[in-house]
């Protein structure tokens, strides 16, 4: 079974634990044996952080608090006071903090299992690559890339070095999804017809430093799309369950305005899927903060508002019964899925989100880029 059929066969799978008992993969096979048996002795594997930015701080790192099989024991870092603050903060060995430079020697540090890659976007090769070439598994950051060859480097890498290789898609792991694709799977909604999705926030390169790397080309491979709008496509993709086979899209950044001379702002994009639904998607650098997705099927509707926000999901159905708001427990997103990818090294499975999952995603996107460009539908 490849990649692309376990994940089909996850998407179909109504109940999440035998959705993920049911996952083998070239990666799990790639593995070696012993590998796998190394780690089956550790309750918790142990992590690294590579790039101590806004959302490895803020969200990453706390996190680690409500994980089950997952420890962060190494940083990674620029800023020498910075990391050695943190390292102090969260109890890490003063000998596990390194820099970019010396990175490679993690190679020598037993405890560090994985290493998860959290930097600007075109950086995520790199360092994916020196991590696997170091022997350790590698959870990546979305988007996987900036490019298709850099995708498929990474994991030719990852492969080579018998190491898991799985993107960050945390809304992928997270409950109000994970029973939206459920009740979608069951058909609770009839036949899927459409699905609409919209992702954006104001970009502020001059008032926050995360953002000043966002409006680079050179780091970050594009706009609104690559940052954000790939939580619509990706939305689309696990919701229907199916991969888009036409894109059509326009892109529109205000010419005066001094943040888009780089990348985009606004893309309406629109993915006709093999079975007939259609997705219209937005994204943007310039709305007040959205992150919601509906889906419209032929008994019912289904909305998450937000769709992929770091908390305070909501779930809404309506049906010609009327109006219905499930009550779902909020889930640690991140927890989940920094375990899963523990669990799955230890398991010798192939995560449910691999590095081919990210693959699509960035090949899509310059999809869309390219039906804007043309002015015309590209087939995928
Ligand atoms: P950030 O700017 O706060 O963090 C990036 C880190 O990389 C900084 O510590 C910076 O010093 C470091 N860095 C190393 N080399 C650099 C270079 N050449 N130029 C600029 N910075 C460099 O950004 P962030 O918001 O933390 O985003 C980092 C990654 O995480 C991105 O890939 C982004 O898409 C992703 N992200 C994911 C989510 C999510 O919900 N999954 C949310 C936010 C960000």
């Amino acid at each position: 079974m490849d990649v692309t059929e376990s994940r089909r066969q996850f998407l179909r799978q109504a109940s999440l634990g035998a959705a993920v008992a049911a996952l083998t993969g070239p990666a799990a096979l790639a593995q070696p044996l012993t590998a796998a048996m190394q780690h089956a002795n550790k309750k918790k594997l142990g992590w690294a952080i590579v790039g101590l930015g806004k959302f490895a701080t803020e969200q990453i790192m706390p996190n680690f608090n409500d994980c089950a099989h997952s420890q962060l024991v190494a940083l990674v870092s620029g800023s020498p006071d910075k990391a050695r603050k943190l390292a102090r903060e969260y109890g890490i060995d003063e000998k596990s903090v390194y820099d970019y430079q010396n990175f490679d020697s993690i190679r020598d540090n037993p405890a560090v299992d994985v290493v998860y890659i959290i930097l600007p976007n075109a950086l995520h090769a790199e360092y994916t690559i020196r991590a696997a070439q170091a022997g350790k598994h590698v959870l990546c950051e979305k988007p996987m890339a900036t490019s298709v060859e850099d995708c498929q480097k990474m994991i030719a890498a990852c492969n080579k070095a018998g190491k898991q290789l799985m993107i960050a898609y945390r809304a992928q792991y997270e409950p109000f999804n994970l029973n939206a694709i459920e009740r979608i799977r069951k058909g609770e909604l009839g036949k899927i017809q459409f699905i609409t999705a919209d992702h954006g926030r104001p970009v502020k390169p001059t008032e926050d430093q995360a953002d000043t790397w966002r409006v680079q080309k050179k780091l970050a491979g594009g706009g609104s799309l690559m940052d954000i709008g790939i939580y619509s496509l990706n939305a689309c993709r696990y919701l229907t369950g199916e991969e888009p086979e036409e894109i059509t899209a326009q892109i529109y950044s205000d010419p005066k305005d001094p943040r888009f001379k780089e990348v985009e702002d606004n893309v309406a994009f629109t993915l006709r899927f093999p079975s007939g639904i259609l997705a219209a998607c937005t994204s943007s650098y310039s709305y007040q903060g959205v992150k919601r997705g509906r889906v419209f099927g032929d008994k019912g509707w289904l909305d998450l508002d937000p769709l992929s926000d770091y908390d305070k999901h909501t779930m809404k159905i309506g049906t010609e019964q009327g109006e219905q708001e499930p009550k779902l427990k909020e889930g640690n997103q991140f927890a989940a899925e920094m375990d899963h990818l523990s669990q799955c090294i230890m398991q010798n499975k192939a995560p449910r989100t691999p590095g081919e999952e990210g693959l699509r995603d960035v090949r899509y996107m310059l999809a869309i880029y390219e039906a804007a460009r043309k002015g015309k539908a590209v087939k995928v």
